[in-house]
């Protein structure tokens, strides 16, 4: 909390990219990692527009069991590949405490998903196992308090490199995936010292929303997003719904780059 670290906590990643300093990061890549061609495309095309860490899921927490359940250590070891190419860092979920060392070569930040933001486990052995930095996504139902209590147990168990992730929350609302707690950033601002990212993804579910909540996102303060893209979305194999196409990133990182001239004015 604020009242034990008085100085904003800053990460500073191998490729050079600050999170939690005054620069917007952006991290982008496709819900999936499918194949080596598509995972090159998007980062090719991401990275020319501005992103400077590569997302996408090796493994997988579908909701059906009979859905794609993600390419695993392959998918892994193909973002690494595509995203040394551009000097990109990688960012990819992990579900379980006995892939950490499978995962240490590959990624540069460790992805918490939503659901197991309470796997006190997974976190405990993060924390004691890696000092790369740990992503954790806010539970789907979790307040901010039980979310900063799942950083206090990477924190606590060796590994104080984390950065938040608001994701969207479930509501009463349907029209929406979840609905984005865009107060959660103000609130993350005044309790904790922990750089916080807002995927704006998840949280809509549907491509014609990202960009203004991309905008929002910058505007509240939030220090990056992470969001889906697909050069073909109505054939990716997962999220393709919520997934900007790569023409559509690049002009929404215009936008974004003209909205942090006007915000640094102020
Ligand atoms: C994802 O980033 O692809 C993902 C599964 O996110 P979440 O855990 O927020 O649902
Ligand atoms: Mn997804």
């Amino acid at each position: 909390s604020r009242s034990f670290k008085k100085t904003d906590t800053i990460i500073t990643l191998a490729n050079g990219t600050v999170i939690g300093a005054d620069q917007f990061v952006v991290m982008a890549g496709p819900c999936s990692v499918e194949s080596y061609e598509n995972t090159l495309e998007i980062a090719k095309s991401a990275s020319k527009s501005g992103a400077t860490i590569l997302r996408g899921g090796a493994y997988k927490p579908r909701t059906s069991p009979y859905a794609f359940q993600g390419m695993g250590i392959d998918g892994l070891k193909i973002l690494r590949e595509v995203a040394d190419k551009f000097n990109m860092a990688v960012v990819s979920e992990i579900m379980s405490e006995d892939l950490i060392e499978a995962f240490e070569p590959y990624v540069d930040i460790y992805q918490i998903g939503t659901r197991n933001m309470q796997n006190y486990n997974l976190l405990k052995q993060l924390g004691a196992r890696t000092q790369k930095p740990i992503l954790l996504k806010r539970g789907m139902s979790a307040t901010i308090e039980e979310w900063l209590m799942s950083a206090e147990y990477i924190m606590a168990s060796g590994n104080e490199n984390v950065i938040l992730c608001e994701r969207g929350i479930r509501t009463f609302e349907k029209y929406t995936r979840n609905t984005l707690d865009i107060s959660a950033v103000l609130a993350i601002k005044e309790l904790s010292h922990l750089p916080i990212v807002i995927d704006p993804s998840h949280a809509a579910g549907k491509y014609s929303m990202i960009e203004r909540l991309s905008m929002a996102s910058q505007a509240v303060g939030a220090d990056g997003i992470i969001v889906e893209i697909h050069p073909d979305p109505e054939h990716a194999l997962s999220d393709g719904a919520q997934s900007l196409k790569l023409e559509k990133f690049d002009s929404m990182m215009g936008k974004l780059k003209e909205l942090s001239s006007v915000l640094d004015k102020k």
